[in-house]
């Protein structure tokens, strides 16, 4: 492979820990070189994840060389040729160069080999087989440095093959469009997305919900996920997609990206979250709060004021609340002020208990729950002014009066 040109090294592909890492292995014989996402993002001067390298030798070499200088290897995928290094807090996933020998659209068998293009050739996009040496030389073997400049998500190779070779490229399509492309789609990868989308249904949950929130949270996903739709993609794995028009508002709202309130802007009110969040393979914290986000109620009153803020935030809780309130970009009324209520109001905590409601005489049991209840209303209708004193004698005057 041969050099292209030169990359200034950003400070997180040039610190101490990096250095640590890339010596170590270079002492001991291996070649190594940054590969993927840090170098795009780099070329791109973005924000750097994480940092991946490449190496030509097997990952028990690069444990070896490793551990020899001290550094802590972690063997995250031995078969895969996939080793951790962890070196003072910096984490960096080493990978030995790798050719497929046998794909079925869902997991590769892989041989490693010491041929940087074999390697090369094997990735999805032309900008994500960028590779740079620690001194920042340029490796760039299929023009996408070109593809990032003109925002063209170009599949490596013949677009129908790489997509039978692993079908989850068609989404890894949408998502590196969504935050690398520029309209419109690459013609030839976007077609080839259309012809296999209906094959979608055989890959694994986790990788789906992965490469589907991953698009989400990039600030053009309401593209992409049109894009997908057009194609089929969403068809099996979130047939309940209704369009973009609340995620495209919700993008506008917020002021930092989250992808499951996103995933909740394309679903309709009442869609079932739970059916949707085992499909997707979301936890019961991620499947709860989409339940939350889709309920039908309560209809958030921005339009009712700081008071009918207050009520619903105290009944949804801050986080919530804002997630409701963000994604009720129909509802009418200053939703910039709620906001701000949501992010600086803490609800207090009802002034009364059971106990208040036993010392009166009453027995424990049902009645006890309904009468805090009603002064809770109470208390809330009034905006939370009451004192304690007053909720106590609320609830004296509604247990006599029960
Ligand atoms: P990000 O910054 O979003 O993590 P990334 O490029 O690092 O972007 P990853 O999904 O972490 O994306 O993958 C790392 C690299 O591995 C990619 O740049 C690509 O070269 C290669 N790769 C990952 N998944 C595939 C795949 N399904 N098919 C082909 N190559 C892949
Ligand atoms: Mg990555």
């Amino acid at each position: 492979m041969k050099p292209r040109g030169r990359l200034d090294l950003p400070a997180r592909m040039s610190d101490a820990p990096t250095r640590r890492v890339l010596d170590a292995l270079t002492t001991s014989g291996i070649a190594v070189r940054f590969v993927g996402g840090c170098v795009r993002n780099a070329v791109l001067k973005r924000e750097i994840d994480d940092i991946d390298l490449a190496v030509d030798k097997p990952p028990e070499t690069v444990m070896r060389a490793l551990e020899e200088a001290k550094i802590k290897a972690i063997p995250t995928g031995l078969k895969h040729g996939t080793v951790t290094a962890i070196a003072d807090r910096g984490r960096f996933e080493l990978t030995t160069l790798r050719r497929d020998v046998e794909t079925d659209g869902r997991r590769a068998t892989v041989a490693f080999t010491d041929d940087w293009l074999e390697d090369a050739g094997r990735r999805d996009f032309t900008f994500n087989a960028l590779y740079a040496d620690a001194d920042g030389t340029l490796y760039d073997p299929f023009d996408g440095r070109a593809d990032l400049a003109a925002g063209r998500v170009r599949f490596i190779g013949d677009p129908d093959l790489r997509i039978a070779e692993d079908r989850l490229r068609v989404l890894r399509f949408f998502r590196f469009h969504a935050w690398y492309g520029r309209p419109p789609f690459d013609g030839p990868g976007f077609d080839a997305c259309r012809r296999n989308a209906a094959a979608l249904g055989g890959l694994s949950g986790e990788r789906v919900a992965k490469e589907l929130l991953r698009t989400l949270e990039a600030s053009a996903s309401a593209d992409a996920v049109e894009g997908m739709t057009e194609v089929g993609a969403l068809d099996h794995w979130l047939p309940e997609y209704t369009n973009t028009k609340c995620l495209r508002a919700l993008i506008a709202r917020e002021d930092k990206p989250e992808a499951l309130r996103r995933l909740a802007a394309i679903l309709p009110a009442g869609a079932d979250a739970t059916a949707i969040g085992k499909r997707l393979k979301l936890s019961t914290q991620e499947s709860m709060r989409l339940d939350v986000m889709l309920a039908h109620e309560p209809a958030i009153d921005i339009a009712g004021g700081p008071r009918a803020w207050r009520a619903q935030i105290y009944d949804l809780g801050n986080g919530l609340y804002v997630d409701r309130l963000l994604l009720a970009v129909d509802a009418p009324g200053d939703w910039r002020a709620a906001l701000a209520m949501a992010r600086s109001w803490t609800p207090p905590e009802l002034p009364v208990s059971g106990g208040d409601a036993l010392k009166l005489g009453l027995k424990p049991g049902p009645k006890v729950g309904a009468l805090l209840e009603a002064v809770e209303c109470w208390w809330i209708a009034g905006d939370f002014s009451a004192d304690r004193a007053a909720c106590l004698a609320e609830l004296e005057r509604l247990t006599h009066a029960a």
